[in-house]
């Protein structure tokens, strides 16, 4: 996973900045109907004919949200982009654009920009997705990317995050604490090659929590899953700093409480023996970890029936009137209440 650096290092003033972009940019091949023109001029330009347009922002900097001793940079970029795109199907949107914009730090060469995006372009096209323009610019405090995704969808058909009601199922796809014990495996590493550089990173057996820190997917499946299953989820909210405080987001802005029952929030079984090994509690890595990039989304109880067999959606709970609280209900029956961060299964 941990890749060989590139020896070779170009300096990007071989190509200087315009250089640069054209050279990252010339192969974009573009898929949406909606993207009328992209990288090239002062805008790229968008028509979305009579569909509603989604859009988020995300900042990501060097040392505060990513850590390039152990993140390789094509999967950086790739996670760069997923990030983005799990907040546009985190509304029930297609996403259909991305711009891209880099602050670089000169001890970057061009091969490492052409690493990152290696991974962006990746992600793009598996995804469906246009890269349509950005900045780019330097940098004194390392590596900044800032990327914007664009999605659209039918009008009035967007799901926010407060419209769950008493009585609707809780839904959260895949599973969770993955990303965060991936974590922690890279950082043991890391602590270790500190002391001995010649000591070779030991990832064996970690193959899938390594992938859902290093290479997480967005949930694009879901949207249109609940679309063929005929769901329209009340409420829904992407999975990025952890459950308990998305849960706590549905909950406030909705105007409802919930119970969340332990037993059914999904691990995978290398989260279960990785967490065992480090002496941390499951359900708090579930509930605390984020990164997992899971959708979490409420339904009407009456359509259980068209979810219950679907081995990609979990129901954890239900909502409550607000005034019963956010509760988790653990497996020896007892209500704890949900707080965003730093609820301790052992205290
Ligand atoms: P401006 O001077 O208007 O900021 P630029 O020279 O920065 O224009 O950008 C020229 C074109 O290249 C624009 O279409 C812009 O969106 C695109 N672009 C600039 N930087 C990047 C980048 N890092 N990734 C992708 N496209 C970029
Ligand atoms: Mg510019």
């Amino acid at each position: 996973m941990i890749e060989e650096k590139q020896p070779q290092r170009t300096p990007i003033s071989e190509l200087g900045e315009f250089g640069l972009i054209e050279h990252l940019t010339k192969n974009i091949e573009l898929k949406n109907e909606s993207t009328k023109y992209g990288v090239g001029d002062d805008c790229a330009i968008l028509d979305f004919g009579d569909k509603e347009t989604l859009i988020s922002t995300d900042l990501l900097i060097e040392n505060v949200h990513f850590d390039l001793a152990y993140v390789p940079l094509k999967h950086l970029g790739y996670k760069a982009i997923m990030v983005n795109l799990s907040d546009v199907y985190s509304m029930m949107g297609k996403a259909t654009q991305v711009t891209v914009s880099i602050a670089l730090s000169n001890r970057f060469p061009i091969e490492a920009v052409e690493e990152l995006y290696e991974g962006m372009h990746l992600a793009c096209k598996l995804y469906d997705v246009d890269l349509i323009g950005g900045d780019t610019t330097s940098s004194n405090l390392g590596l900044v990317i800032s990327i914007t995704s664009i999605g659209e969808i039918d009008k009035g058909k967007s799901v926010k995050r407060n419209g769950a009601k008493e009585g609707d199922l809780l839904v959260v796809s895949g599973d969770l604490g993955g990303a965060y014990m991936g974590l922690q495996v890279l950082e043991r590493e890391k602590e270790v090659y500190k002391v001995n550089p010649n000591s070779q990173p030991d990832l064996s057996g970690y193959d899938y929590i390594m992938e859902r820190q290093l290479k997480p997917e967005a949930r694009k499946d879901i949207p249109k899953l609940l679309n063929e299953l005929d769901v329209n989820p009340t409420s829904m909210i992407d999975i990025s700093d952890g459950l308990s405080s998305e849960i706590l987001h549905i909950c406030k802005q909705s105007g409802v409480g919930c119970n969340v029952y332990e037993e059914k929030i999904p691990l995978d079984p290398t989260v279960i023996s990785t967490c065992e090994e480090f002496n941390l509690d499951a359900t708090t890595v579930a509930l605390s970890g984020g990164e997992d990039y899971e959708l979490l989304f409420t339904i009407s109880a009456s359509d259980y029936d068209k979810i219950k067999a679907n081995p990609s959606l979990s129901v954890i709970g239900h909502m409550t009137d607000a005034s019963a609280g956010n509760n988790l209900v653990t497996r020896a029956g007892e209500s704890i209440q949900i707080k965003a961060q730093g609820w301790n299964h052992m205290g």
